[in-house]
Parts: C-alpha cells; sequence; structure tokens
C-alpha cells in the first residue's frame, strides 16, 4: 500500500535497454507536494526514469505507484487513464498540436482526464488568462517558444495533477526565458497542489531544489552513462 501522503513510490523497479544500459531503483518516493530535481548528465537515464514513472515505459520488475494507484502491471488504457488524471507532463520541446489554439491544446487535457465537457473552455481560458495568455484563440505555432511552454505549463496543471514530470523543460530557452520558465513551472505546481519531479543536465538548476536525486545511483551499467541520449 502507498500511503496516502505519497505522491510517488517506486519499490525494487528494474528496467533495461538490452545489455546497454540498465536502472534498477531500490526505493524512491516523493511526498505530496515535494519538488525534486533528478540530476545527471546526458544520456544517464533522466529521460528513462520518467518516462517509466509516465508509464510510457514499462518496467522489468518492481512496483510504481502515483497517487496510490500502481501503473505497473496495469493495462496500457489503465495506465493512459491514470497518466491523464494524475501526471502532468513537461518536455523540452512542447509537444503541443501547433494547428490548435492554446485554448484547445489545455481543453484536451481535460478531455483525456475525463472532465466534464462543459467546464473546459472557461477553465482553459481562465488558467491561460492567468499564466499571460491572452491570445487564446490563434493557433499555438503562431506565438513565441516563451508563449508556447506556458501553454504547455497550463496544458500540464490543468487536471490538478498528483505530480508534474517536467524533462529538461528548459533546455530550448534562452538564460532568463529558462529562469522565467522554471519560476513558472515551480509556482504554478505549488498553486496546483502538485508535486513535481524535474530532470536537468544543468547543475545550476540544484539551486532551485530542496531535493536533489543524482540518477547515477540507479544505473548498474556505467558503460553506458556516458554516451550522449537519445533524448537528451
Ligand atoms: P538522459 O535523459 O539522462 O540524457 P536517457 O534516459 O535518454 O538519458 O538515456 C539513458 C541511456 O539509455 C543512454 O545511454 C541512451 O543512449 C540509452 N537509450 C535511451 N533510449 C534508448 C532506446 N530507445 N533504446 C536503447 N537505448 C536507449
Ligand atoms: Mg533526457
Amino acid at each position: 500500500m502507498t500511503p496516502m501522503s505519497h505522491a510517488l513510490q517506486l519499490a525494487n523497479v528494474t528496467f533495461d535497454y538490452g545489455e546497454d544500459f540498465s536502472l534498477t531503483i531500490a526505493e524512491l518516493s516523493l511526498n505530496k507536494g515535494e519538488m525534486a530535481l533528478i540530476s545527471g548528465g546526458s544520456g544517464s537515464g533522466k529521460s528513462t526514469l520518467l518516462w517509466l514513472i509516465a508509464g510510457l515505459l514499462r518496467a522489468t520488475s518492481g512496483s510504481i505507484s502515483v497517487a496510490g494507484e500502481r501503473m505497473d502491471g496495469v493495462s496500457e488504457s489503465a495506465a493512459d487513464r491514470i497518466r491523464a488524471r494524475h501526471i502532468g507532463l513537461v518536455f523540452q520541446t512542447h509537444h503541443l498540436l501547433p494547428e490548435f489554439s492554446a485554448q484547445d491544446n489545455v481543453s484536451l487535457a481535460l478531455m483525456a482526464a475525463g472532465e466534464p465537457e462543459k467546464t473546459h473552455a472557461a477553465r482553459a481560458r481562465e488558467l491561460l488568462n492567468k499564466l499571460g495568455i491572452e491570445r487564446v484563440h490563434v493557433p499555438v505555432a503562431n506565438l513565441s517558444v516563451g508563449q508556447q511552454q506556458r501553454v504547455a505549463v497550463a496544458r500540464a496543471i490543468v487536471c490538478k495533477p498528483t505530480i508534474v514530470l517536467a524533462d529538461e523543460p528548459t533546455a530550448s530557452l534562452d538564460e532568463m526565458n529558462a529562469s522565467q520558465a522554471m519560476d513558472l513551472i515551480q509556482q504554478a505546481c505549488r498553486e496546483a497542489g502538485a508535486a513535481l519531479l524535474c530532470a536537468s543536465h544543468d547543475r545550476a538548476m540544484q539551486s532551485r531544489f530542496e531535493r536533489v536525486i543524482q540518477v547515477d545511483s540507479f544505473v548498474s551499467t556505467k558503460r553506458a552513462s556516458t554516451k550522449s541520449g537519445a533524448r537528451a
């Protein structure tokens, strides 16, 4: 059983990409609302760990629970449901639908989480406005990179997820925009009551987090840990 105070709990998780790279995580948990950085160089396994937690990669063994619900050993559609309801994802490149408006991109997250349809447009618009996006009806392709990142943050938190997983969320931004984007992500998580697990190779990020987890401590195949990552 996962205590209700935990946003995330991993126990005895193993995963490998054949013989080249493997992760072993004896224990890792995050309390509700806790913010932690996953630190490590390029190719050290940060993205792999986040993808395992999100249920986008399947662990070989062990248990992964998000908001007390098991992500491992369930069907793909069950994992999709848990992800939509409890996990917000923010990536380096934002993965928005470029021809869709900001409002529609955010509404789609509410739809996936099974929120009442009548509420989608207003909830999306209200959150976007709060995050400084006024032009909610133009295609997101017509917004600046910084604005698109704000839309991606809105999409990640609109369902009030239990945990936000952010994978190198600032890597495509310049220093000033990166700092503002991190402020935004952390403040948005705080307001939504979401825990945050953020992966970054940037050591300067460490000062922003109460807790820093070195991904190297989970890697059992050292040979691969210096190669550049496929999703770095
Ligand atoms: P990071 O996000 O820290 O840069 P990754 O999790 O992307 O690291 O990658 C960790 C290791 O796994 C690297 O050695 C990478 O080359 C390897 N790897 C990543 N994706 C795959 C894959 N789909 N198949 C095989 N090996 C992979
Ligand atoms: Mg990566």
